[in-house]
This record gives structure tokens, C-alpha cells and sequence, in this order.
């Protein structure tokens, strides 16, 4: 079965002022259906194409020399943009919740501590990439900057809150300044789906 790209779990125009309608429009149809569809072509015909996509890129090596760029790229970009899409909402904004909130302050200080480190993963990817909040037993929620479509799930990590800052997520509105996107991201994360993602996490991983 193939992998199929997640239709946008609300209007391309609903996260705006901080995210524009036509930057999710390509966003969505082109570079993440992009990904999907590389995806698919490499993984055709062999047994991964039935298994979920974490377990193959937490695998990567046991995959054929060359497909393991390919899948890399474009399975963490399908993989990262199913993620992004939903931690994200038109009634998002505000302060975690949950048991989230309770375990970034006991990780990081407070949420304006959270914030701070995060923003400066995010605004210091050099290049194209992403910042995460991710989750691993033993390690617990930690901050990780990672390049390309490099996902989480390689390092063995849950993705638990990510912001793309590839150009393509912010660059017909924000153009070159990638802070002001960033700043405005954080009034549409969904805090209520990040927690989910959270106990999850800690369901599957312990
Ligand atoms: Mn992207």
C-alpha cells in the first residue's frame, strides 16, 4: 500500500496572519505531495513500502545502498510534514497543556526558557532544516536541530513539536526573515495535539 499525503486538517487560509495561503497551498500540494511521491517511487514493490515509515527510517541501513538517500529525504519529508500539519491550528497559540506543560517546566525552567532555546534551534538551522521537541527514554524531552528532512524517528527520537524552516515554509511572506516567521509560528502551534503526541510517546517508548 502506498503512503498516502494527509489532507490538511483545515482551510490553506486558516493559519494566517502568521502562515499565508499560498504558502501552505504549495507547501501542502507541491512539497509535501512531492515527498509522498518520491517516497513511494523508491520504496515500490519492496516490503517497506508496508511498514511504517518510522521503523524503516529508524532502520535505514538495512535498506538497499540505493534507496537509503532517497528514502531519507523523502520519508522524513513525509513523515516530518504529516507531524508539522497537525501541531499546528487556526485556534492554536497560547501555553502548553496537559502533561506537556508539566514536563517542559521540569525540563526546561519554564515555558519562556522552553521557548527561548527552541526559537534559537529554529533561527540557527543553518540552511534548510528543522527544530525539534522530541522524546526518547532516558533522555526525555529534549531540543534537536536537524538538517534536511533528517526526521526525528533516525535517531530514534518522537517527534513531539517541529517547525519547518526550510524557505519554502515561510519565504513568500517573511522573505528573508526567517525570526519574524518564527516568532509568528507560535500563534497557531496546537498545544492540545503536541500533549497528545506527548503521552503517546511516553505509551510507546516508556
Ligand atoms: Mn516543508
Amino acid at each position: 500500500m502506498a503512503f498516502e499525503a494527509a489532507p490538511l486538517p483545515y482551510d490553506y487560509d486558516a493559519l494566517e496572519p502568521s502562515i499565508d495561503e499560498q504558502t501552505m497551498r504549495i507547501h501542502h500540494g507541491k512539497h509535501y505531495q512531492g515527498y509522498t511521491d518520491k517516497l513511494n517511487a523508491a520504496l515500490e514493490g519492496t516490503k517497506w513500502a508496508d511498514q511504517p515509515i518510522e521503523e524503516t527510517l529508524k532502520n535505514l541501513d538495512q535498506l538497499p545502498e540505493d534507496k537509503q538517500t532517497a528514502v531519507r529525504n523523502n520519508g522524513g519529508g513525509y513523515l516530518n510534514h504529516g507531524v508539522f500539519w497537525t501541531i499546528m491550528s487556526p485556534s492554536g497559540g497560547g501555553t502548553p497543556t496537559g502533561e506537556l506543560a508539566t514536563a517542559i517546566d521540569e525540563t526546561f525552567g519554564s515555558f519562556d526558557q522552553f521557548k527561548e532555546q527552541f526559537e534559537a534551534k529554529a533561527k540557527g538551522q543553518f540552511g534548510s532544516g528543522w527544530a525539534w521537541l522530541g522524546y526518547a527514554p532516558g533522555k526525555g524531552l529534549h531540543l534537536h536541530g536537524l538538517p534536511n528532512q533528517d526526521a526525528p524517528a533516525l535517531h530514534g527520537h518522537y517527534a513531539i513539536l517541529g517547525i519547518d524552516v526550510w524557505e519554502h515554509a515561510y519565504y513568500l511572506k517573511y522573505q528573508n526573515k526567517r525570526p519574524d516567521y518564527v516568532s509568528a509560528w507560535w500563534d497557531v502551534v496546537n498545544w492540545d495535539e503536541a500533549d497528545r503526541r506527548f503521552r503517546e510517546a511516553k505509551a510507546q517508548m516508556g
